[in-house]
Protein backbone atom coordinates (compact mmCIF):
# COMPACT_ATOMS: atom_id res chain seq x y z
CA UNK A 1 0.00 0.00 0.00
CA UNK A 2 1.75 3.33 -0.85
CA UNK A 3 2.40 5.96 1.46
CA UNK A 4 -0.67 8.50 1.05
CA UNK A 5 -2.77 5.42 1.10
CA UNK A 6 -1.77 4.19 4.12
CA UNK A 7 -2.16 7.97 5.73
CA UNK A 8 -5.81 8.25 4.31
CA UNK A 9 -7.25 5.05 6.06
CA UNK A 10 -5.04 6.07 9.11
CA UNK A 11 -7.07 9.22 9.09
CA UNK A 12 -10.18 7.65 8.76
CA UNK A 13 -9.83 5.01 11.47
CA UNK A 14 -8.55 7.89 13.89
CA UNK A 15 -12.03 9.75 12.41
CA UNK A 16 -14.07 6.61 13.14
CA UNK A 17 -13.06 6.76 16.61
CA UNK A 18 -13.45 9.76 17.75
CA UNK A 19 -17.00 9.60 16.53
CA UNK A 20 -17.03 6.41 18.42
CA UNK A 21 -15.82 8.53 22.08
CA UNK A 22 -18.46 10.94 21.17
CA UNK A 23 -21.11 8.66 20.44
CA UNK A 24 -20.59 7.20 23.77
CA UNK A 25 -20.32 10.55 25.80
CA UNK A 26 -23.23 11.93 24.66
CA UNK A 27 -25.33 8.50 25.52
CA UNK A 28 -23.27 9.05 28.96
CA UNK A 29 -25.16 12.41 29.17
CA UNK A 30 -28.52 11.20 27.99
CA UNK A 31 -28.94 13.44 25.01
CA UNK A 32 -31.34 11.74 23.04
CA UNK A 33 -31.34 11.62 19.11
CA UNK A 34 -34.06 14.40 19.10
CA UNK A 35 -30.93 17.10 20.61
CA UNK A 36 -28.14 15.77 18.50
CA UNK A 37 -28.12 18.48 16.82
CA UNK A 38 -28.00 21.12 18.88
CA UNK A 39 -25.06 18.99 21.14
CA UNK A 40 -23.13 19.43 18.46
CA UNK A 41 -23.14 23.06 19.09
CA UNK A 42 -22.94 22.51 22.35
CA UNK A 43 -19.55 24.92 22.80
CA UNK A 44 -21.44 27.90 20.92
CA UNK A 45 -24.55 27.61 23.67
CA UNK A 46 -22.35 27.52 26.86
CA UNK A 47 -18.39 27.29 26.19
CA UNK A 48 -17.81 25.91 29.57
CA UNK A 49 -20.54 23.02 28.88
CA UNK A 50 -17.48 20.62 29.78
CA UNK A 51 -17.25 22.05 33.30
CA UNK A 52 -20.68 20.35 34.12
CA UNK A 53 -23.57 22.63 32.45
CA UNK A 54 -26.37 20.51 32.30
CA UNK A 55 -29.63 20.90 29.96
CA UNK A 56 -32.56 19.06 29.89
CA UNK A 57 -34.14 18.62 26.14
CA UNK A 58 -36.71 21.02 25.89
CA UNK A 59 -33.52 23.53 27.29
CA UNK A 60 -31.08 21.83 24.37
CA UNK A 61 -33.82 23.40 21.61
CA UNK A 62 -34.63 26.77 23.58
CA UNK A 63 -31.18 28.23 25.31
CA UNK A 64 -29.87 31.29 23.53
CA UNK A 65 -26.72 30.80 21.62
CA UNK A 66 -23.63 32.51 24.44
CA UNK A 67 -22.32 35.00 21.85
CA UNK A 68 -26.57 35.90 21.18
CA UNK A 69 -26.77 35.77 24.86
CA UNK A 70 -23.74 38.19 25.45
CA UNK A 71 -24.96 41.07 22.99
CA UNK A 72 -28.49 41.02 24.63
CA UNK A 73 -26.50 41.51 28.47
CA UNK A 74 -24.26 44.57 26.63
CA UNK A 75 -27.80 46.45 26.91
CA UNK A 76 -29.01 46.49 30.43
CA UNK A 77 -27.97 49.31 32.00
CA UNK A 78 -25.01 48.87 33.84
CA UNK A 79 -26.09 48.70 37.84
CA UNK A 80 -29.59 48.02 36.75
CA UNK A 81 -32.04 45.15 37.60
CA UNK A 82 -33.15 42.69 34.44
CA UNK A 83 -35.86 40.63 34.72
CA UNK A 84 -35.41 37.49 32.38
CA UNK A 85 -38.84 36.37 32.31
CA UNK A 86 -38.80 32.83 30.72
CA UNK A 87 -35.57 31.81 31.86
CA UNK A 88 -35.59 28.59 30.72
CA UNK A 89 -31.79 26.25 31.86
CA UNK A 90 -30.01 30.35 32.40
CA UNK A 91 -28.06 30.86 29.44
CA UNK A 92 -29.19 34.63 29.30
CA UNK A 93 -29.38 34.85 32.58
CA UNK A 94 -25.70 33.58 32.82
CA UNK A 95 -24.49 36.53 30.61
CA UNK A 96 -26.75 39.21 32.29
CA UNK A 97 -25.24 38.33 35.59
CA UNK A 98 -22.09 38.76 33.84
CA UNK A 99 -22.52 42.07 33.17
CA UNK A 100 -25.33 44.00 35.21
CA UNK A 101 -25.69 43.90 38.69
CA UNK A 102 -29.37 42.07 39.33
CA UNK A 103 -30.79 39.34 37.58
CA UNK A 104 -34.41 38.11 38.47
CA UNK A 105 -34.57 35.20 36.23
CA UNK A 106 -38.12 33.67 36.30
CA UNK A 107 -39.45 30.22 34.79
CA UNK A 108 -42.55 28.16 35.74
CA UNK A 109 -40.83 24.72 35.44
CA UNK A 110 -39.14 23.85 38.89
CA UNK A 111 -36.91 21.86 36.83
CA UNK A 112 -35.28 24.55 34.53
CA UNK A 113 -34.83 26.35 37.53
CA UNK A 114 -32.62 23.39 39.31
CA UNK A 115 -30.53 23.89 35.97
CA UNK A 116 -29.85 27.18 35.46
CA UNK A 117 -28.74 27.45 39.36
CA UNK A 118 -26.58 24.51 38.72
CA UNK A 119 -25.37 26.57 35.10
CA UNK A 120 -25.06 30.09 36.46
CA UNK A 121 -22.77 28.24 39.58
CA UNK A 122 -20.30 27.10 36.92
CA UNK A 123 -20.15 30.39 35.28
CA UNK A 124 -19.69 31.89 39.23
CA UNK A 125 -22.50 34.34 38.43
CA UNK A 126 -24.91 32.32 41.00
CA UNK A 127 -24.78 35.19 43.69
CA UNK A 128 -26.40 38.00 41.13
CA UNK A 129 -29.34 36.13 40.25
CA UNK A 130 -32.58 35.64 41.84
CA UNK A 131 -34.37 32.71 40.70
CA UNK A 132 -37.88 32.72 40.98
CA UNK A 133 -40.25 29.19 40.51
CA UNK A 134 -43.56 30.89 39.07
CA UNK A 135 -45.42 32.42 35.98
CA UNK A 136 -44.40 35.49 34.61
CA UNK A 137 -47.81 36.76 33.72
CA UNK A 138 -49.19 36.23 37.11
CA UNK A 139 -45.85 38.04 38.87
CA UNK A 140 -45.38 40.66 36.69
CA UNK A 141 -47.96 43.10 38.73
CA UNK A 142 -45.48 42.88 41.25
CA UNK A 143 -41.84 43.09 39.87
CA UNK A 144 -39.75 46.76 39.62
CA UNK A 145 -36.89 46.04 36.76
CA UNK A 146 -34.70 48.34 34.58
CA UNK A 147 -34.99 45.91 31.76
CA UNK A 148 -37.42 43.31 31.05
CA UNK A 149 -35.99 40.46 28.54
CA UNK A 150 -38.58 38.34 27.30
CA UNK A 151 -37.07 34.76 25.24
CA UNK A 152 -41.12 33.59 25.24
CA UNK A 153 -41.92 29.99 24.32
CA UNK A 154 -41.42 29.41 19.98
CA UNK A 155 -43.41 26.15 20.43
CA UNK A 156 -40.23 24.42 20.09
CA UNK A 157 -38.33 23.35 16.79
CA UNK A 158 -41.91 23.31 14.45
CA UNK A 159 -41.75 27.70 14.44
CA UNK A 160 -39.71 26.70 11.47
CA UNK A 161 -42.53 25.04 9.05
CA UNK A 162 -44.08 28.64 8.32
CA UNK A 163 -43.10 31.06 6.14
CA UNK A 164 -43.70 33.79 8.43
CA UNK A 165 -44.26 33.37 12.25
CA UNK A 166 -46.95 35.57 13.52
CA UNK A 167 -46.98 37.12 17.36
CA UNK A 168 -49.87 35.48 17.66
CA UNK A 169 -48.35 32.27 17.11
CA UNK A 170 -46.50 32.58 20.25
CA UNK A 171 -47.44 30.87 23.89
CA UNK A 172 -48.39 30.75 26.32
CA UNK A 173 -49.98 34.39 25.31
CA UNK A 174 -49.74 36.29 21.94
CA UNK A 175 -46.72 38.55 21.73
CA UNK A 176 -48.89 41.63 21.88
CA UNK A 177 -50.21 40.79 25.63
CA UNK A 178 -46.44 39.55 26.44
CA UNK A 179 -45.61 43.12 25.40
CA UNK A 180 -48.14 45.18 27.20
CA UNK A 181 -47.84 43.12 30.03
CA UNK A 182 -44.10 43.67 29.78
CA UNK A 183 -44.60 47.34 29.62
CA UNK A 184 -46.26 47.36 32.76
CA UNK A 185 -42.51 47.21 34.61
CA UNK A 186 -40.65 49.07 32.00
CA UNK A 187 -40.55 50.51 28.27
CA UNK A 188 -36.83 48.97 27.87
CA UNK A 189 -37.71 45.67 26.56
CA UNK A 190 -35.50 43.28 24.91
CA UNK A 191 -37.43 40.38 22.42
CA UNK A 192 -35.43 37.64 21.07
CA UNK A 193 -37.82 35.76 18.42
CA UNK A 194 -37.91 33.17 16.04
CA UNK A 195 -35.81 34.16 12.66
CA UNK A 196 -38.83 33.92 10.37
CA UNK A 197 -40.64 36.52 12.77
CA UNK A 198 -43.50 39.03 10.77
CA UNK A 199 -41.19 42.10 11.13
CA UNK A 200 -44.26 44.30 10.30
CA UNK A 201 -46.02 42.85 13.14
CA UNK A 202 -42.69 43.31 15.37
CA UNK A 203 -42.61 47.09 14.16
CA UNK A 204 -46.11 47.70 15.47
CA UNK A 205 -45.34 46.84 19.37
CA UNK A 206 -43.68 50.04 19.11
CA UNK A 207 -46.64 52.08 17.99
CA UNK A 208 -48.78 50.25 21.19
CA UNK A 209 -46.95 53.58 22.90
CA UNK A 210 -47.25 57.27 22.11
CA UNK A 211 -45.15 58.46 21.04
CA UNK A 212 -44.10 55.36 19.86
CA UNK A 213 -41.16 53.62 21.21
CA UNK A 214 -37.35 53.91 19.71
CA UNK A 215 -36.84 50.19 18.12
CA UNK A 216 -33.61 48.19 16.68
CA UNK A 217 -34.42 44.66 15.41
CA UNK A 218 -31.36 42.79 14.82
CA UNK A 219 -30.56 39.68 12.93
CA UNK A 220 -28.29 37.10 15.39
CA UNK A 221 -26.04 34.74 12.90
CA UNK A 222 -23.65 32.40 14.26
CA UNK A 223 -21.77 30.93 11.90
CA UNK A 224 -23.11 32.00 9.03
CA UNK A 225 -26.28 31.02 9.80
CA UNK A 226 -29.12 33.26 11.00
CA UNK A 227 -30.41 31.78 14.80
CA UNK A 228 -32.84 34.45 15.44
CA UNK A 229 -34.11 37.98 15.89
CA UNK A 230 -33.88 40.71 18.77
CA UNK A 231 -36.01 43.76 19.01
CA UNK A 232 -34.62 46.29 21.46
CA UNK A 233 -37.37 48.69 22.42
CA UNK A 234 -36.66 52.56 24.34
CA UNK A 235 -33.84 52.72 26.00
CA UNK A 236 -32.43 49.10 24.64
CA UNK A 237 -32.35 50.17 21.63
CA UNK A 238 -29.02 51.62 20.57
CA UNK A 239 -31.03 54.23 18.64
CA UNK A 240 -32.39 55.83 21.60
CA UNK A 241 -31.35 59.00 22.90
CA UNK A 242 -29.53 58.36 26.34
P1 LIG B 1 -39.38 26.98 22.97
O1 LIG B 1 -40.79 26.79 22.48
O2 LIG B 1 -38.72 28.19 22.38
O3 LIG B 1 -38.58 25.72 22.94
P2 LIG B 1 -39.90 26.59 25.71
O4 LIG B 1 -41.18 25.85 25.53
O5 LIG B 1 -38.68 25.83 26.10
O6 LIG B 1 -39.57 27.46 24.45
O7 LIG B 1 -40.16 27.72 26.78
C1 LIG B 1 -39.16 28.59 27.19
C2 LIG B 1 -39.15 28.60 28.69
O8 LIG B 1 -40.26 29.35 29.17
C3 LIG B 1 -39.28 27.21 29.31
O9 LIG B 1 -38.21 27.02 30.20
C4 LIG B 1 -40.63 27.22 30.00
O10 LIG B 1 -40.64 26.45 31.20
C5 LIG B 1 -40.79 28.70 30.31
N1 LIG B 1 -42.16 29.16 30.49
C6 LIG B 1 -43.26 28.81 29.79
N2 LIG B 1 -44.34 29.49 30.23
C7 LIG B 1 -43.92 30.30 31.24
C8 LIG B 1 -44.54 31.28 32.09
N3 LIG B 1 -45.85 31.54 31.99
N4 LIG B 1 -43.79 31.93 33.00
C9 LIG B 1 -42.46 31.68 33.09
N5 LIG B 1 -41.81 30.76 32.35
C10 LIG B 1 -42.52 30.10 31.42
Amino acid sequence: MGRSKKRRRLSRIKAAIEANEEGDSRKEEGVSPLVEKYWHQRYDLFWRYDEGVRLDEEGWFSVTHEEIAFRHAQRCPCGGVVIDAFAGVGGNAIQFAGLCTRVVAIDIDPKKIELAVNNAKIYGVEDYIDFIVGDFFQLAPSLKADMVFLSPPWGGPSYNMTKKFSLESLKPKDGYSLFKIAQTITPNIVMYLPRNIDILEVEQLSWLSSPPLDIEIEENVVRSKLKGITVYFADAALLSSR
